[in-house]
């Protein structure tokens, strides 16, 4: 049977919840960033403008995907990109646009995230690449955002922010502050020193062992057993 979805009411709480933690967490302020959800045959998006703590859910706003509404608060001014990932990914439940002041530094340097840390298999593969600059709001940067998500689940937006993504709204946004922590490791990899690069092949076995990570009792076998064992014969 095919799992049930949350109803409408209780995904209006859960983009407030997360509008509120996206700032309490450090990863916006004011009111930048945006957070979408998809649900039945379009998605809900946060309205444009609106302080995470002025937010309530009634202000959030059900779109479809040819970007109609009946609501009468306008929605983000990004709804273009969160409908075109919606539209175009049908993995993806959950939508989160942040302007954190780490990734955001890497993207005003119009730099990609390389392979600094394990962690980087989160996004889907080697690279956390960085969208070309294209005006907020605009179909120019839904279609750049696009591109570089192909792959991926997370993004930069140069001289802007980030997007990061998941099945629902929790893994979203636990996306984001993944992201972002591992931008802050960067940063500091780089001033301490010269980074050491994990190799393709590594972060591709490292996205299969996710694919089981999460808890487990421990009368169960390790599913990335094997894994494991290749990687210790590997170093020894
Ligand atoms: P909205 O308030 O319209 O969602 O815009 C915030 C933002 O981050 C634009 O990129
Ligand atoms: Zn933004």
């Amino acid at each position: 049977m095919p799992a049930a979805h949350p109803p409408e009411d209780e995904l209006r709480r859960s983009i407030v919840e997360a509008s509120a933690r996206v700032i309490a967490l450090g990863l916006s302020q004011g009111t930048s960033g945006n957070i979408s959800v998809r649900f039945g045959d379009g998605f809900l998006v946060t309205p444009s403008g609106i302080p995470p703590e002025d937010l309530a859910p009634e202000h959030i706003v059900p779109m479809d995907f040819s970007g109609r509404h009946a609501h009468p608060l306008a929605p983000s001014s990004e709804w273009r990109f969160h409908r075109d990932i919606l539209a175009s990914r049908p993995e993806i439940g959950a939508v989160v646009h942040a302007h954190p002041p780490y990734a955001t530094g890497f993207a005003i340097c119009g730099r990609e995230i390389p392979a600094v840390h394990y962690m980087i298999a989160m996004a889907g593969g080697p690279t956390i690449r960085c969208a070309p600059y294209a005006p907020y709001g605009t179909e120019a940067l839904s279609e750049a955002a696009l591109a570089a998500l192909e792959g991926r689940s997370c993004c930069l937006l140069a001289n802007h922010g980030m997007i990061a993504t998941g099945p629902d709204l929790a893994k979203a946004l636990w996306l984001a502050v993944e992201v972002e922590a591992l931008c802050r490791q960067y940063a500091i990899a780089l001033q301490v020193g010269t980074p050491v690069l994990l190799d393709d092949a590594e972060i591709a076995r490292t996205v299969e062992r996710f694919k089981s990570y999460g808890p487990r009792r421990i009368d169960t076998p390790a599913p990335d057993v094997a894994v494991g064992q290749e990687d210790r014969t590997g170093q020894a």
